[in-house]
């Protein structure tokens, strides 16, 4: 690595100096409480799966380079020089970590490893070095931001075709619109995912609970956050947000992804309207009677799996349990619960990058298969995308033999007409 290289790296890495960064830099002691928390390790019990020790491969580029002692005493402050093999280094540590944040719940100091990796990840952009598929999907978004007229016809006819779907989940009358879209004054906008499986039953349960609602143009998934692009992340965020302030909606409710949630969420700031996850407003619906389920539609007895980003990093905790009171008598919740939740394997970019990290993937997600064959459930039912997609190849991999199911998906099959 040359000078140069070197010393933009720094800058990058000296942007991410916050207190609570150098907080968690400087405060690990090393008391190995972290060591059983991520599932990594406790799948695959090798050290560098080891929370701290991912943590150490960025700790020690800090104190060679911005602590006093690394810099006069090198070998003695443990501090380690940003190289070609710091990086692989540091690209091992990144993509083996799902920012689960499991860890930090373990942690007596609350120290964040994903956030301690976000300064990895960022020095392996810089470097040209991060998984190209992850910016390549970042930039096509933020892409599609800047020409949305070029693809609203195609998308336009793509929903066209939709449409007597949703109308067979949730009857309507003559006249009334079954996927609403750019609709001024409408009170919710719906965030989706690219494919009618977000879309569908979505729009028959806003449809049903008789919402003011429209769906977005965009699609909610934020590559920039897999890849760790604090500038893309907010490009891709801020499309929703200009679109959001645009129609006047007053709620801003993100479909079953995960990462989507959290950013919209914890990253769009003050804003004139209220962001919600999916799972929330069926929650909200139920409670005010806009909707009902049939509680015999599920009869096998049904688990969920907690998406760490919409649950342990997000908050909504109570909700899901709330829908899944109203969907079945037959709920049977994981162990631990859901602070404690082990992580399905597949979150910070891994699911993303498909086959590449498959065998990973699969490895070092054991913990978790374990956890839902305890349950003795038959269906699984979750709320994020990435952990669909995880949890479907650990069904097909381990054999167990579950189905694996949308919540929002069997809430729409078991509306009342
Ligand atoms: S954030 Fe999750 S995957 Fe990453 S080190 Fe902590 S427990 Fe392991
Ligand atoms: S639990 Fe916290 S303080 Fe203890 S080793 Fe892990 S990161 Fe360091």
């Amino acid at each position: 690595m040359d000078h140069k290289t070197r010393e933009d790296l720094l800058k990058l890495f000296k942007s991410k100096l916050n207190r609570a960064m150098k907080f968690y830099l400087e405060t690990c002691s090393r008391c190995g409480v972290c060591t059983h928390a991520c599932h990594v390790h406790e799948s695959m019990p090798q050290l560098k799966y080891i929370a701290t020790y991912r943590a150490e491969t960025v700790r020690r580029i800090y104190k060679k380079y911005f602590k006093i002692q690394g810099r006069l005493i090198p070998w003695l402050g443990e501090s380690k020089a940003l190289t070609d093999v710091a990086l692989e280094e540091l690209y091992e540590a990144a993509y083996s970590c799902t920012g689960c944040r499991r860890c930090m719940v373990y942690c007596p100091h609350g120290i964040d490893t994903q956030m301690i990796m976000s300064i990895a990840k960022l020095l392996l952009i810089g470097a040209n070095a991060e998984p190209e598929i992850l910016t390549m999907l970042a930039d096509t978004s933020i892409e599609k931001g800047k020409s949305l007229e070029l693809f609203k016809e195609s998308f336009l006819n793509g929903l066209k075709r939709l449409e007597a779907e949703v109308v067979k989940k949730w009857r309507m009358e003559a006249g009334e619109t079954p996927i609403p879209v750019d609709v001024v004054g409408a009170d919710l906008l719906y965030v989706a995912l690219a494919g009618a499986h977000s879309i569908i039953p979505a729009a028959a349960v806003f449809n049903a609970a008789g919402e003011s609602w429209t769906l977005s143009f965009f699609e909610a998934v934020n590559f920039g956050a897999f890849v760790g692009d604090p500038t893309k992340t907010k490009l891709i965020l801020d499309r929703i947000i200009e679109e959001a302030k645009r129609l006047k909606v007053k709620e801003v409710c993100i479909c079953e992804c995960g990462t989507a949630y959290r950013v919209m969420k914890q990253l769009s700031g003050k804003q004139p309207f209220k962001v919600s996850s999916i799972t929330e407003v069926h929650a909200r619906y139920l409670r005010e009677g806009r909707i009902k389920l049939d509680r015999s539609r599920f009869r096998d007895p049904i688990t969920y799996h907690d998406p760490c980003q919409i649950a342990r990093n997000g908050g909504v905790i109570d909700e899901p349990r709330y829908v899944l009171q109203q969907l079945t008598d037959n709920f049977r919740e994981m162990s631990p619960d859901p602070r404690y939740n082990w992580c399905c394997g597949g979150g910070g970019g891994l699911v993303a990058l498909g086959e590449e990290t498959l065998d990973f993937r699969m490895k070092s997600a054991s913990v978790k298969v374990e956890q839902i064959r305890e349950s003795g459930a038959k269906i699984l039912a979750t709320a994020c995308e990435n952990c669909h997609t995880q949890l479907r190849n650990l069904n097909d991999h381990y054999k167990m033999n579950v189905e694996v199911e949308f919540l929002s998906s069997m809430v729409a099959d078991a509306l009342v007409q």
